[in-house]
């Protein structure tokens, strides 16, 4: 008898997830570990919170239906992180900067005073943050699976069936970097041999252990890849498969379409893949190509979204693939991860809305009863009506459908996205109405945020004072910023944005078609975890966001102002956004409402206005031939939002990344007056790129970093300052830090401004 019919005469499709969010259902990971960093509480108590979560987790999984658990996926701080220990890349700075493992651990995660951290990045296109792996031709691994094996033992002791979860070989390579002290152009995926070595011994040691499958994640193949990482993708995977004494091989894939890869891993001799089946391409070539007996974890729920799945739609995709493949498991996307907890805990938000939610708990349901109804569609009738009781009224309701937004959207025409007078005309129009000095100085927007500032937002959120008294205390804020600024002699003021408490959520809050969580917590990086607002219906503005305070600041200057606002890509790359219409329809609703608004500031007399788009640039499709279509909309979008003012008013815009290589074509085309960037870190290369590139309009290379608490000197921002004047004609040229100074003590930030505001007198007079 085949394992097919063994299958079918039980009638048991399995269900799995890829992974687990780590914090718990009230952030208890958060707290035990940042009660352990204050030395409140020891190594055991984390320990034992730790444990307890697990448990809880696995619990729920498998009450709920899940057969196989996930497990080595919990982290205190970070996957990536933790692969890099178990393999035993870890560098020798960190070893001698800290007594125990765990401080180690977490020396690499965030520094100790004796050392800096890793360097931390976007896990792929999401909004989770991982730490960078420092590789060099001496790193020597050393397998250390005692983390997996005791997560693994302890689900077992629990009586679950456990699937151990590693970052693959090659996904840890291609995202490590060469260490300090390796040659630059030193290429980590050199190290694929011994790094397999080290994968086969900890493959061994699970399966001694009893593990019977291990899922190995290897999204790195979802990136356009040369051949040659193909071949070592093929070499990897045949020398894992090969191994003697190993489990079962489970090697996942997710976040768009394998392409090239699919057959690397069709052919690759594991016993089983993960695919993102919420991509249509690998759907079609798992059809076209088959699995050649492999099982397939059909990862139709998305690990990344936070709406009910259509489960119709769903289960027909399931059944083209149980057709086609041996062993059929349903499964999400991707590791869960990427999604809060409990949709049922946000009772604050509408019924109706709330059956529209699905996050963690209610995908372990789906994907639950999309194994069941595969194999028998009346066992979970019940289930399979509810959610599409909650897809029809959530395609029907007049809460996702605004008649008047679409309307306004259908008739925005090609004219609406641009200005009427070109960048050479506006320049000088812009010059005689501002009257500005060359090298302008600004800032990106924050000032710190002060205690006061957050005390009256805390006391205001608890009913303690009063929105008048909220109002005044933040008046205060903005007067003492406005002073400190023409104190310092600043050129182009802002009012410090003290009554943010985010640049995405402030905005997100006050527009309708967005709603705001209560328990909606995502890890960002660490113990840091984030609760993006969620668009559910048609974007629009029911009123003025951000004109009284802009008002209050000018009344009291006479220099002028910037209004301030957070652009349509970064208010969707930081939220979870509607998948019932294509994100670029959603950006156009985004953008007009914010056009609303910059009309309205300009209507104040607001005559310089930025509109941040630090997301413009990760917001990138991770397939490149997906790109060009990204940045269309993207770029339209922005323009759409801003390019109704007067040919006077001057448009600004920031972003707080360095490598904008491959974009200044669409940053051009942004249109902006002016934008600033950061620079600092990388030794203002970026101006040379800049004049290479050919970029004409206004620009502001940062010549403060900010994120370090460090005050440059006077002469550290003029040598800054000269390089950039050196490679860029002078009337291009402003001067600005390289990002919003809401992070920094006010201390630091008045002397660092008092010494960027020197530099640019200085470097004005030899011009
Ligand atoms: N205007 C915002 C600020 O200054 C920009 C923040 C950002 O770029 N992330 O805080
Ligand atoms: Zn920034």
């Amino acid at each position: 008898m085949t394992e097919r019919m063994t299958e079918h005469i039980s009638g048991h499709t399995d269900a799995t997830v890829l992974g687990w969010p780590r914090q718990g259902p009230r952030r208890e990971l958060k707290r035990a570990i940042e009660s352990y960093w204050a030395g409140r509480t020891s190594e055991s108590e984390l320990h034992d919170v730790a444990t307890g979560l697990r448990a809880d987790a696995w619990k729920l999984l498998s009450d709920n239906g899940i057969d196989e658990v996930p497990t080595g996926d919990f982290s205190y701080y970070d996957h990536v992180l933790d692969t890099a220990w178990t393999v035993g890349a870890i560098p020798q700075r960190y070893r001698a900067a800290a007594d125990t493992d765990l401080d180690v651990y977490f020396a690499m995660a965030r520094g100790n005073d004796r050392v800096a951290p890793l360097e931390m990045t976007k896990w792929f296109d999401t909004n989770y943050h991982y730490l960078v792996p420092e590789l060099s031709p001496t790193t020597t691994f050393a397998a250390d699976p005692a983390r997996q094996l005791e997560h693994f033992a302890q689900a077992t002791e629990a009586g679950h069936t456990a699937r151990p979860v590693l970052v693959g070989p090659l996904t840890f390579l291609l995202l490590s970097k060469p260490a300090p002290n390796a040659p630059a152009d030193f290429d980590p995926l050199t190290l694929l041999e011994p790094l397999l070595d080290v994968y086969v011994e900890i493959l061994g040691a699970l399966h001694d252990a009893g593990a019977a499958w291990v899922q190995i994640d290897e999204p790195a193949l979802v990136l356009d890849q040369p051949a040659s990482v193909l071949d070592a993708a093929r070499h990897a995977l045949d020398r894992l498969g090969t191994a003697t004494n190993r489990p079962k091989l489970l090697i996942a894939s997710y976040f768009a379409a394998l392409q090239d890869a699919f057959e690397v891993l069709a052919d690759a001799p594991v016993d089983g893949l993960a695919i993102d089946c919420t991509v249509p391409d690998n759907v079609t070539a798992i059809l076209e190509h088959g699995l050649s007996g492999k099982r397939l974890v059909a990862g139709v729920i998305d690990g990344r979204n936070v709406w009910v799945a259509d489960v119709d739609d769903r289960l027909a995709t399931l059944r083209r693939l149980d057709a086609r493949v041996d062993d059929l498991v349903v499964g999400t996307s991707c590791s869960l991860l990427h999604v809060p907890l409990d949709a049922s805990r946000e009772t604050a938000v509408d019924e109706e809305v709330r059956s529209w939610l699905a996050f963690a708990r209610e995908k372990v349901l789906e994907v639950r009863t999309l194994a069941t109804a595969l194999d028998d569609e009346s066992a979970a009738a019940a289930a399979l009506e509810s959610s599409r009781r909650a897809v029809a009224s959530r395609r029907a309701s007049t809460r996702t459908h605004d008649d008047a937004v679409r309307s306004r959207v259908a008739a925005v025409s090609d004219a609406d996205a641009h200005r009427t007078t070109p960048f050479d005309q506006r320049r000088a129009q812009q010059q005689e109405a501002l009257g500005l000095p060359l090298l302008p100085t600004t800032t990106i927007g924050s000032f710190p945020q002060t205690d006061a500032v957050r005390k009256a937002r805390a006391s205001l959120r608890r009913g303690e004072i009063d929105g008048a008294t909220y109002e005044t205390a933040m008046q205060d804020e903005i007067s003492a910023v406005i002073s400190l600024q023409e104190e310092l002699g600043l050129d182009v003021l802002v009012h410090g944005e003290p009554e943010r408490n985010d640049m995405v959520q402030y905005f997100a809050e006050q527009l309708d078609g967005y709603l705001a969580t209560t328990h909606g917590w995502v890890q960002s990086y660490g113990t840091r975890c984030v609760r993006p607002p969620i668009v559910f219906g048609d974007v629009s503005r029911p009123q003025p966001m951000t004109v009284r305070w802009w008002q209050y600041a000018q009344s009291l200057t006479e220099r002028p102002v910037k209004g301030m606002l957070t652009g349509p890509v970064t208010m969707l790359a930081w939220s979870f956004v509607r998948d019932d219409q294509p994100v670029g329809d959603t950006a156009r609703q985004v953008a007009l409402a914010l056009r609303n608004e910059v009309t309205d500031l300009e209507d104040a007399g607001c005559r310089v206005i930025q509109v941040d788009e630090p997301a413009l640039r990760e917001t990138l499709p991770l397939r490149k031939s997906e790109r060009a279509a990204y940045l269309d909309w993207a770029t339209e979008s922005f323009r759409l939002a801003t390019s109704s003012v007067a040919s006077t008013t001057q448009v600004h815009t920031h972003m707080c990344y360095a490598d904008f290589g491959d974009i200044f074509a669409a940053i051009d085309d942004l249109d902006a007056d002016v934008i600033s960037l950061e620079a600092t870190r990388s030794g203002m290369s970026l101006a040379d790129e800049l004049e290479q590139s050919g970029y004409a309009k206004g620009v502001g290379p940062g010549v403060y970093d900010i994120h370090s608490p460090r005050v440059p000197s006077a002469d550290e921002v003029r040598a800054l300052l000269e390089k950039a004047v050196g490679a860029l004609p002078a009337r291009q040229v402003w001067v600005n830090p390289d990002c919003g100074l809401k992070t920094r003590r006010p201390d630091e930030v008045r002397s660092a401004l008092a010494n960027l505001v020197t530099a640019a007198t200085a470097a004005r007079a030899s011009l």
